[in-house]
């Protein structure tokens, strides 16, 4: 079967000779329709150090499955599918506290084991999650993404009336932005350097869009007071100190971006005297994609203004290059397998 593998540090090739996979009895084959090129794929492929050599990248996919594995039971062929990329072990002191996005062994399809931007790709049944009839294979697509804006909102404490801030309108920040109108924010305002993804945040439903440097309009629009909450989905020195200094008394600031680059804490007594709750938050868990896949069959999430390119697989090499540079406009490509 064909397959896009990362081969080393900024290349990617084209397979057509990789074996189709061997399915266990408690795993099905899948026949791809739609993978998502995640921010962190583009991430592995400038390090060259999150994914191993070798492997088919692609965590944000759906299918049908076409193979059933002698154990698995509650599906059947022809099930249209998304699945949890996350393979916990179900032994460590995480698993075991129901927190598998935390399981120390931190095993993920297309991080450790292969990937979906290839013809066909076998999963374990427990991983999967059906799609209604109403909802798309791109959409399914994307349920991995969301599921990380979802999971980040629930965490976050945040109550129906309360304000906003999220700073970066990629992905994960357009996602939250949607996750905050559903349940009931009063206003989400966005704080993003490129004119493209301003725009596309206003599409999906933030209140006010701003540049970086205009933050601190933010103040005025909350009676000087400062937002209750702050997502960080961009993860650059800058979105930390100024959310420390935005964030009104007693708020809350969720950390979703990667701080990649190691900085210094300007500002830092500002967590404390502004009696500050901060958190990070990593992944999720099936719970969340069961609520994704639900907010995605009540159409409370439009993810179309998210898709910015459809291509094929012979075009992924191509699209690790357009998506290198912020500036090509795009925020998700989506390659399809027919
Ligand atoms: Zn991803
Ligand atoms: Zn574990």
């Amino acid at each position: 079967m064909k397959g896009a593998v990362f081969q080393k540090k900024g290349e990617i090739i084209i397979k057509d000779d990789i074996k189709k996979p061997k399915i266990k009895k408690d795993e099905v084959l899948i026949k791809v329709k739609n993978c998502g090129i995640c921010g962190s794929d583009v991430e592995s492929y400038h390090t060259g150090i999150l994914i191993p050599t070798g492997l088919i990248l692609g965590h944000e996919f759906s299918g049908e499955i076409i193979e059933l594995g002698e154990d698995v039971k509650k599906w059947k062929i022809g099930d249209r599918v998304t699945a949890n990329p996350n393979l916990p072990c179900f032994k460590c002191f995480w698993c075991m506290r129901n927190q598998e996005n935390l399981c120390k062994k931190g095993d993920g399809i297309g991080m450790t084991s292969s990937g979906a931007m290839a013809e066909f790709i076998k999963v374990k049944a427990e991983r999967l999650h059906l799609l209604p009839p109403n909802v798309s294979y791109e959409e399914g697509a994307l349920v991995e993404p969301l599921a990380i804006g979802v999971y980040a909102v629930q965490e976050s404490g945040i109550k129906v009336g309360e304000n906003a801030v999220v700073f970066g309108a990629g992905t994960i920040g357009l996602v939250t932005i949607q996750v905050l109108n559903a349940i009931g924010a009063s206003d989400v305002f966005v704080i993003e350097p490129l004119e493209f993804n301003q725009k596309k945040a206003l599409e999906v439903g933030a209140s006010e869009v701003f540049i970086p440097k205009d933050w601190t309009k933010i103040s005025g629009l909350t009676n000087k007071i400062g937002p209750d909450h702050i997502f960080d989905c961009a993860g650059v020195p800058k979105t930390y100190i100024d959310s420390l200094k935005l964030i009104r008394k007693g708020g809350f600031i969720t950390v979703i971006g990667i701080h990649a680059e190691p900085f210094e804490m300007v500002g830092f007594t500002q967590f404390l005297l502004k009696n500050i709750t901060m958190r990070g938050i990593f992944a999720y868990n099936q719970e969340t994609f069961r609520t994704c896949i639900n907010l995605l069959e009540k159409k409370k999430i439009n993810i179309k203004p998210l898709i910015t390119k459809r291509i094929k697989l012979d075009e992924v090499p191509k699209a690790f290059k357009t998506l290198s540079d912020p500036t090509n406009n795009e925020v998700k490509i989506l390659v399809e397998m027919e």
